[in-house]
C-alpha cells in the first residue's frame, strides 16, 4: 500500500510502498477514505511523542471495513466507520465503563501504532472503538470528527456542560477552535472568538461566533470581560501555550470553567497558572483528551439533522503526496478550516 512514512524525527516525509498491515485479534483492517492533518501530526513528527520508525502519521480517519479480525462480533467487511484518536483496549474498568477516552492501555493510531496517511490502517478492540457512520454522513465529514470536533463537542458538553445563553470564550481558531465556536454556538452559547489570524475569526463569525478578538498583543481577558460584563462562563484554549492557556482562564467570571483542550508540551511536563485567581474565583480547571466511541451517538444524531455541520470545518482535501509536504508546514502555516487528506488521490 502507499503510505506517508516518516524515517526519522523533523526530516522530509517520504510517499513510497510498504506492506499493508493485517487484521488483529478483536480489531480490523479499513481502507482509509478520508484522513484530517491536525496539529497533533506535527507534535509527533517533531519529536513531541514518543514514536518508533519508521512511522507513519495520521489518527483522523473514516473508510470502509478491508479485514475482520478473530473474536470481532459487531463489524464485517464493507461498513462505513470512524473510530477516536484515542482507542481504548475493551477491558479495562474506564473501558468497561464508557470512559475508553482515559484508558491506561490506549493505542492511538498515528503514534502509538502506524496511522491513516496510508490506503490503509489496522484498528485494535474494534467492538469498543468503531462508530459506524450514518447515511449522510460523508467519509470526510466523519474522520473531521475523530480528534478535533469530537474532543471540541465533549469538551463543551461532557466536560464544562455550556449551558444556552452562557458566554464561552474560545482562544485559537483552527480546526479544534473553529469546532469548539459551531458546537458552542449550536448548545446556544454566546461565544467569542479569539485568535491572531483575521481570517480564522471571519471564519469564526461565520460558523456563530457573535464577538471576535484579535490577539494582536491586546489584553485578551481585558477584552473578554468588556464584551460579557465581567468575564466568561466557559473558556477553551484551543491553541495550547502558556499564554493561550493563561488568556483563556483570565477571562472567565467568578466561578468559570475552563476547558483545556490544546496540548501543552513542555520539557517538565508543568505549565505556569494564574492559581490565584483560580482559587479567590473558584474556577474549575478542566481537562479534556478526546472521546470514547460509545458518547457518539447523541454528536452523530445532531449531524445527522444538520445542526452541527462539521463538513463545514473543511477547507480543501489532497492527496498523500500534498500531506508529506503540508505536515511540516503545520508549525507555521495557518489553514483556515482543516485539511483532509484522500489516500486514493494521486
Ligand atoms: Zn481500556
Ligand atoms: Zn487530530
Amino acid at each position: 500500500m502507499r503510505a506517508v512514512i516518516m524515517d526519522a524525527l523533523a526530516s522530509p516525509l517520504e510517499v513510497r510502498d510498504v506492506p499493508a498491515p493485517t487484521a488483529p485479534v478483536g480489531g480490523v483492517v479499513v481502507e482509509v477514505r478520508a484522513t484530517g492533518l491536525c496539529r497533533s501530526d506535527w507534535h509527533a513528527w517533531v519529536g513531541h511523542d514518543d514514536v518508533a520508525l519508521p512511522h507513519v502519521p495520521g489518527h483522523e480517519l473514516a473508510g470502509v471495513i478491508a479485514e475482520v479480525g478473530d473474536e470481532v462480533t459487531r463489524w464485517h467487511v464493507g461498513d462505513r466507520v470512524t473510530v477516536p484518536f484515542v482507542c481504548g483496549c475493551g477491558v479495562c474498568e474506564w473501558c468497561r465503563t464508557g470512559q475508553a477516552q482515559v484508558c491506561p492501555n490506549q493505542e492511538q493510531p498515528g503514534f502509538t501504532q502506524w496511522g491513516s496517511f496510508a490506503e490503509r490502517v489496522s484498528l485494535p478492540a474494534a467492538d469498543t472503538n468503531l462508530v459506524a457512520i450514518p447515511d449522510g454522513v460523508s467519509f470526510e465529514a466523519a474522520a473531521a470528527l475523530g480528534c478535533r470536533f469530537a474532543t471540541s463537542f465533549r469538551a463543551l458538553t461532557g466536560r464544562a456542560d455550556v449551558r444556552a445563553g452562557e458566554w464561552v470564550t474560545v482562544v485559537g481558531a483552527g480546526g479544534v477552535g473553529l469546532s469548539a465556536v459551531m458546537i458552542a454556538a449550536a448548545l446556544g452559547a454566546r461565544v467569542i472568538a479569539v485568535d491572531r489570524t483575521p481570517a480564522a475569526l471571519e471564519a469564526a463569525a461565520r460558523l456563530g461566533a457573535e464577538a471576535t478578538v484579535v490577539a494582536d498583543g491586546a489584553d485578551i481577558a481585558a477584552r473578554v470581560h468588556e464584551i460579557t460584563g465581567g468575564g466568561s462562563h466557559v473558556s477553551v484554549d484551543a491553541v495550547g501555550s502558556a499564554q493561550t492557556a493563561r488568556d483563556a482562564v483570565l477571562s472567565l467570571r467568578r466561578r468559570g470553567r475552563h476547558v483545556q483542550i490544546g496540548l501543552l508540551p513542555t520539557d517538565n511536563g508543568m505549565t505556569a497558572m494564574p492559581m490565584a485567581r483560580v482559587i479567590a474565583w473558584e474556577l474549575d480547571l478542566l481537562g479534556s483528551h478526546g472521546m470514547a466511541a460509545v458518547d457518539y451517538p447523541r454528536m452523530l444524531d445532531l449531524i445527522a439533522a444538520g445542526t452541527l455541520r462539521p463538513q463545514e470545518l473543511i477547507d480543501r482535501v489532497v492527496g498523500l503526496d500534498d500531506a508529506a509536504v503540508l505536515l511540516p508546514e503545520m508549525a507555521t502555516a495557518s489553514p483556515v478550516g482543516m485539511t483532509m487528506i484522500d489516500p486514493r488521490r494521486a
